[in-house]
Formats: C-alpha cells, structure tokens, sequence
C-alpha cells in the first residue's frame, strides 16, 4: 500500500503530485551528485489544497509530505515516490518525522505570533530530510495579519521548504497568498469509493459502510464515524427527526433547545477529556503542588490557557451545529428529490417514511424554501448571531405552511 492509496476518488490531484514528488527528487538527487538539476520542474515549493469539507485536503497534503521524504531504494529504478513503507514515508505519516509539520488548530483562527514560529522554522535546511515540509490544515483561519507574515515566507522560501496549505475554497485564503501557490482541487469523491476504503482499511461490514457512505455523501471522516461511533448514529437520528417536530411553534422552540443542547454536551466532552489534563499539566509544569495552590506570578499563564479552552469549547459547538445542519439539509435534499418523482440514491434511505411523509405533506417551493432556511441559519452563525436565536429562527422557517 504507497501513500496515494489514502486518496480516495482523487485520480487527478495523485497523478499531478507523484509528478511533482518525482521531480523533486531528481532535483535532490542531482544537487547531492553535483549535478545541475533537471530543468523542466513539476515541483514547486508552495501548493494550496481546495475541496469540501471530507474530500480529504489534509491526506492529499500528508501523502505528498511523505511521498517529499520517500527513501525507498525503488525509487530508482523508476519507482513512484511515496513507496509507504520506507522511514521517511512511514514517519511522515504518523507524525514523526522531523522534516515535516502539521500545524491544525482547534480554535476560530491562527493568530500571528504562531505564524512567526512556522516561518522561522520554515528558514531552516531539512534536518533528516529531503525537504522541509509545513502543512498548514486550517489556512482559512489565518488572521490578515498571520496572513501577512506567512506571504513572506511564501514569496522568499529557502531552497529546500515546502508549504502545503489547505482550504474549503480558494476565496477563504487571501489573494496575495493564494496567487504563489500552486492550487489543487479535490472533488467530493464518489459515494462508492468511500465505502470501499470504509471496507478495505476499516474492515467496515459492505452493508455498514454503504449506508454510512450513503448519509455523509462523500464526507470520509463523517463516513467512518458514522460506521464505527454509535453516538454519532444517535446524533444523526435525533437530528433527521426535526422535521417530523416542527408542527406548531412548541415543537420549533423545542427542537431548536434540543439542538443547541446536542453541541453543548459535544462541546463539554471534550472539554471533559482536554481540558482538565491541559489544565492539570500546566499547573504542574508551574510548580504547584497537587491541590495546592498556584506560585506567585502565574495567573497571566493560567488565564491565557483558560481563554484558549474556551475558544475551543465555541468552536466545538459551531462544529457540531454545522454538522447537525449538513444532515438537516441533506433530509430536505431528499425531500426534493422524491417530490420530483426520483428515487435513486438517496442519502437517508434509512428514514424513507419521514422523508415520504414530508414529500406528500408539502410542495417543492416549500422544500426549497427551507433549504434555504438552513442557509440563513448558517450564514446567522457564521456572523455570530447568538446560536440558540439562529437556531430558532430555522426550526420555525421549517414549519409546514
Ligand atoms: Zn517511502
């Protein structure tokens, strides 16, 4: 199994990077022999990853950081970079490697103090490697400042750096730094594909991993879960029962509290899992004593640390919010799609009564109507409108009528 296996439904964007992974290793194999290197380049030290959220940006970005780092001995004899198996590709991909950095954040943006650590890291000739290699996960979190000091580093790398970033889409990174970078686009890869890898890497049952395939459309992560989480199948379900709830404005009122609880509770495990550790180790990496109490001088440091987790904790809930609003939609997707006399590959197959009794209950105007409602309410969070208000607003727009 190479590094390009984990790609899944990505034809395009594996055959353009094992491209370029191979002429960036006849460039390093040239430079160590004292050759000049090979004049027509693929490779190119900034590249920017764009797709839908589960098309897999990040593993596109790992495989090919591993794929930079690949020493197999085949490689010579015409082999792909990226073999899977060599220490370069192996540590590469479970993060060991000290040539390449995953830089992801849990919190709503990348500030520019972190920013400054890459960049100075970003200066360094490779360690161990072949190349330097930073993935940046989140590049639409980057403040315009952050942004500001990472242009630099992408205007002026050193030889041997490499900076893979990754966004939902080409407008979330700024201009500037979007126009150095080599674009790659991934596609929501097929329902098929996902369940195939759900069964070949997971050992997910065929029948499991279709259905799990099937509701996520396409989203590999969400896919697994689904297939191996219980909790998330409850979620899910709790979720596709909305629009049988939003009768009269009890039933909206309520079901809006019920999903702003769900984030709540997503948000508080794990704060319940992180936080208290974090919280414990940095008191401990201060000086206190179990139980007692904190050495003088640390309360700045202990609220620094307080005020992350609870940036945290909001974009956990925002998270789950979404996730609950993605399933809302794909309800009343389906919805349409019967309304209009199809019936092939549906997403939520497993709740076909509901989404029956919605189709005959109303017309597609009115579905439309409240896929759009679900917008609004995105669009409502994403300007900060106080969560339970947005909510709110939707559960009553999804009201028959
Ligand atoms: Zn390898």
């Amino acid at each position: 199994m190479t590094v390009w296996d984990d790609l899944v439904g990505q034809d395009r964007v594996a055959e353009t990077l094992t491209a370029a992974a191979r002429d960036a290793d006849a460039r390093v194999t040239a430079e160590a022999s004292g050759t000049p290197p090979p004049e027509a380049t693929k490779m190119t030290h900034a590249w920017l990853f764009t797709g839908p959220p589960g098309s897999g940006r990040s593993t596109a970005a790992r495989a090919f950081a591993a794929a930079l780092q690949c020493t197999s001995p085949d490689r010579a004899l015409g082999g792909v970079p990226g073999c899977g198996f060599c220490d370069g590709c192996h540590t590469s991909l479970i993060g060991t490697h000290a040539d390449v950095e995953v830089i992801r954040t849990d919190l709503l943006s990348i500030g520019v103090k972190e920013t400054r650590e890459q960049v100075r890291r970003a200066q360094l000739s490779p360690a161990v490697g072949r190349w330097q290699v930073i993935v940046l996960e989140d590049a639409d979190r980057l403040t315009e400042g952050a942004g500001n000091v990472l242009l630099k580093a992408v205007e002026e790398p050193a030889p041997r750096t490499v900076w893979l970033l990754c966004a939902p889409s080409l407008e979330d990174v700024l201009p500037t730094i979007r126009s150095r970078c080599r674009h790659l686009t991934l596609r929501t890869p097929p329902v098929d594909a996902v369940a195939d890898v759900l069964m070949r890497r997971d050992g997910i049952e065929p029948e499991a991993a279709a259905a799990a395939a099937r509701a996520t459309q396409g989203h590999i992560g969400r896919a697994r879960r689904l297939a191996t989480d219980e909790r998330a199948r409850a979620r899910r379900a709790t979720v596709l029962k909305v629009p049988l709830r939003v009768e009269d404005i009890g039933g909206c009122l309520r079901a809006a509290q019920e999903l702003i609880d769900a984030a709540g509770e997503d948000s508080k495990e794990v704060a319940e899992g992180v936080d208290v550790k974090e919280t414990e180790d940095m008191k401990a990496a201060l000086g206190a004593a179990p139980g007692g109490r904190m050495p003088r001088g640390t309360a700045g440091v202990m609220k620094e640390l307080a005020d992350r987790q609870k940036r945290r904790s909001t974009r956990t809930q925002r998270d789950s919010l979404d996730l609950a609003l993605t399933d809302l939609t794909g309800f009343y997707r389906d919805v349409l799609a019967i309304q209009f006399g199809s019936r092939i590959g549906l997403a939520n197959e497993d709740v076909r009564d509901a989404l029956d009794r919605i189709a005959r209950a109303s017309t597609p105007e009115a579905t439309l109507r409240r896929i759009e409602a679900i917008g609004a309410c995105r669009q409502a969070l994403d300007r900060n409108v106080a969560p339970l208000l947005a909510v709110e607003a939707m559960t009553v727009s999804l009201r028959a009528g």
